[in-house]
């Protein structure tokens, strides 16, 4: 290997999970094949009574079953594991989810995640989305200081609906031009300097779902940076929030050296690069791959299967 290639293939390592990191370890020791990643990962306790909400500390144990620790509520007196009311609750093979959860930060395909857990294509499409379904829904909630937005679109797609409202395309496919606006869905990014992130889903790009979107999550004080859409800035007036909008086109990327949306910019094409491996999602699941890649960004080289399944049972352990 040449020697830039070398110093670029070590840059590369550092974007190693833990347990790409174990198996590389035993691939340079000559070992015939590393171990398969470790299937079982704690499952994160109840953080209160599902039935009633009762705090923690009103839980007693409750022996087992299935495997499973019981949990029994002293106020309403029912009894539950740490799956009942999650995503996860009625899945099968336990044993295999934190191999699945293992294929879901590397991104494979069903395929591929089929193989290792020893499951059918089907079950690994159904863990998929019952696995992201919690994930989809953390997102940063509050956002202050510099607040960078920018919207992005992905290509409307029925993917796996048997009964298409129109011709099938192919492998992601390519809008049609003089449809292009109708068959785009759009997705308001929102970063602030301190790298909390949300995006949303639009049904529409105009100001009353935009003003939905930012409302709740702009702090007061921020400084909204964005271009110079109408949208936006009919945001900035109705809240009496600051703005600072970018004319991408005429002037400068950066409006005094800190107010741009670089970030936000940067956090879309990782997004989308990451997105291409779908080759087009489901719209209908288009916020599943947004939480996953969140999920991804949030934790970064830090995520392990049990932080997957902590999201995958709704207990976020941080923002
Ligand atoms: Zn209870």
């Amino acid at each position: 290997m040449r020697h830039m290639a070398f110093v670029e293939f070590l840059g590369q390592l550092k974007q190693l999970t833990p347990e790409q990191r174990k198996r590389l370890v035993w691939h340079l020791m000559g070992r015939e094949s590393a171990p398969a990643p470790r299937a079982t990962a704690p499952l994160p306790a109840p953080t209160g009574c599902p039935y009633c909400s009762a705090a923690v500390e009103r839980l007693g144990s409750w022996g087992q079953s299935h495997g499973l620790k019981r949990y029994r509520c002293r106020d309403c007196g029912r009894t539950f594991n740490a799956l009942t009311g999650t995503a996860l609750a009625h899945l099968r093979k336990r044993e295999q989810w934190a191999r699945y959860a293992d294929a879901l930060i590397e991104g494979v395909s069903l395929r591929e995640a089929a193989r290792r857990c020893q499951v059918d294509k089907n079950t690994a499409f159904r863990w998929r989305h019952r696995f992201l379904r919690d994930a989809a829904g953390h997102r940063a909630e509050h956002e202050a200081g510099i607040v960078e937005a920018d919207e992005t679109f992905f290509l409307e797609s029925f993917k796996g609906q048997r009964r298409l409202p129109r011709p099938a395309r192919h492998r992601g496919g390519v809008a049609g031009k003089r449809r292009l606006s109708a068959e785009q869905i759009p997705v308001l990014v929102v970063r602030d300097r301190s790298g909390q992130t949300a995006d949303f889903k639009l049904e529409k790009l105009d100001a009353a779902h935009v003003m939905a979107a930012l409302r709740p999550l702009v702090d007061q004080e921020a400084i909204l940076c964005s271009d110079s859409a109408g949208v936006y800035a009919a945001f900035a007036r109705a809240t009496r929030i600051a703005h600072r909008p970018l004319n991408i086109q005429h002037c400068p990327r950066v409006v005094d050296g800190v107010f741009h949306i670089q970030n936000v910019n940067a956090y879309d094409s990782r997004l989308k690069g990451w997105m291409r491996r779908f080759h087009g999602v489901a719209t209908k699941y288009l916020e599943n791959y947004l939480g996953w890649r969140r999920m991804l960004e949030r934790y970064k080289t830090t995520v392990t299967p049990a932080l997957c399944l902590a999201e995958a049972t709704g207990r976020h352990l941080n923002s």
